[in-house]
């Protein structure tokens, strides 16, 4: 039996919440999605949130809602999967990139704050930075919220992989250091809804912004309308927006499992307590944990460390994924597609991006590895490392 590096949990709740909605009036545009959106908002302390098809689209909506244009230029993380990078692509803006923190994985602010400084004498400072919660533990937000509005650099948390999440004690998602906070809800993620995101923001202005950029830049709420007598069936597009809406259908799972995602977020964090036991002798770098966050467990990230082991990471993958592990790698830096090497970053290199590219390995952690998944994959492990 494979085991995948991540999966969703799906209970009978879950089941009979679709079920529900399939029996009901509205399959989408329904009751479901702001049910969502309010549960979502009030689980991580935020204003506003707007339910997407997917964290993609969230993503583009955020950077649309910003003001993002041609002119312009956003920073992310390269080690992050390129949906981080693209929605600025998207606007027709440009992309460039942060180097990482090799501890946490995350952008790294010290990088950033020298990257804010040259880019402030050339007059090439970013409109948005694109911070990523890498594998579900939350970037240093206070240092790099604070750099960013010292430079006017507006900022989006991609925190699809960080529901669940806590930095400085507060949910990640309540974007106390942040303009937007994207959620994704992949099946591999914290939580599900098949395909779908959201945007959480405390901004009202942003909120209406994205709100209209998901449905086509239609509106029929008088206060935005240019028509001052309309009538009843009117409805005007003011903006050129998308359809990207969630279906009822997908927000009553998300509902349904928003209900267990501290459990989920447990079970991830014992998953991973187990790993660091006994994954300790091993030839590895173990992930480090920030004392500032507790992270949601997203994945669990492995390095080979290079000075106790001659197996290369190649090797270590083969041999693994041939023992049915489903290990994975997250992330091939973004600069590295050959989109972005033939668009400007033919000899683009961040050392620690580098470095962290070269040794790591994301083995399987999901809710319910516990027990005999987790065991084989230990014992796997042990095979490949000890000699
Ligand atoms: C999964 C993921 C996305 C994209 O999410 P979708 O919901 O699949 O569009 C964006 N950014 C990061 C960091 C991700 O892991």
């Amino acid at each position: 039996m494979f085991i995948p590096y991540g999966k969703q949990s799906i209970s009978n709740e879950d089941i009979k919440a679709v079920i529900d909605v399939l029996q009901s009036d509205f399959l989408t545009q329904g009751p479901a999605v702001p049910k969502f959106e309010r549960a979502v908002c009030e689980y991580v302390s935020a204003g506003y949130g707007i339910a997407t098809n997917s964290a993609t689209s969230a993503l583009h909506i955020a950077c649309m809602s910003l003001d993002l244009g041609s002119d312009d230029v956003i920073w992310t993380s390269p080690i992050t999967f390129v949906a981080s990078a693209n929605c600025g692509l998207y606007c027709g803006a440009g992309v460039d990139f942060v180097d990482i923190d090799p501890l946490s994985f995350n952008i790294c602010p010290i990088s950033l704050k020298e990257k804010f400084e040259k880019a402030a004498k050339t007059n090439s400072l970013p409109k948005i930075l694109i911070v990523v919660h890498m594998a579900g533990q939350s970037a240093r937000m206070e240092e790099i919220g604070k750099l960013a509005q010292q430079f006017g650099v507006s900022v989006i948390e991609d925190a699809s992989h960080a529901i669940g999440g806590k930095y400085r004690e507060e949910p990640v998602g309540c974007c106390k250091w942040s303009d937007i906070t994207i959620f994704s809800f992949h099946p591999v993620k914290i939580i599900t809804t098949a395909e779908g995101g959201m945007a959480l923001t405390n901004s009202p202005d942003i909120a209406m912004k994205m709100e209209l950029l998901r449905s086509h830049g239609v509106t029929r709420q008088p206060n935005l309308m240019h028509s001052s007598n309309p009538d009843p069936w009117y409805y005007e597009q003011i903006a050129l927006g998308y359809n990207y809406r969630m279906t009822d259908l997908q927000a009553a799972l998300g509902n349904s499992q928003l209900c267990r995602v501290d459990e989920f977020v447990e079970l991830r964090t014992e998953a991973a307590a187990i790993y660091q036991r006994d994954l300790m002798d091993l030839p590895l770098i173990l992930p480090g944990t920030d004392r500032y966050t507790e992270s949601s467990w997203h994945l669990y990230i492995i390095q080979i460390d290079p000075s106790r082991t001659d197996i290369s990471r190649g090797e270590a993958f083969r041999l693994l994924r041939d023992k049915g592990i489903g290990v994975n790698v997250h992330y091939i830096p973004v600069y590295k597609q050959p989109y972005y090497r033939a668009n400007g970053f033919k000899d683009y290199e961040l050392p620690a991006s580098e470095n962290f590219y070269k040794y790591c390995i994301s083995i399987p952690l999901f809710p319910e590895i516990i027990g005999k998944d987790q065991s084989k994959v230990i014992g796997a492990l042990r095979e490949v490392f000890v000699q």
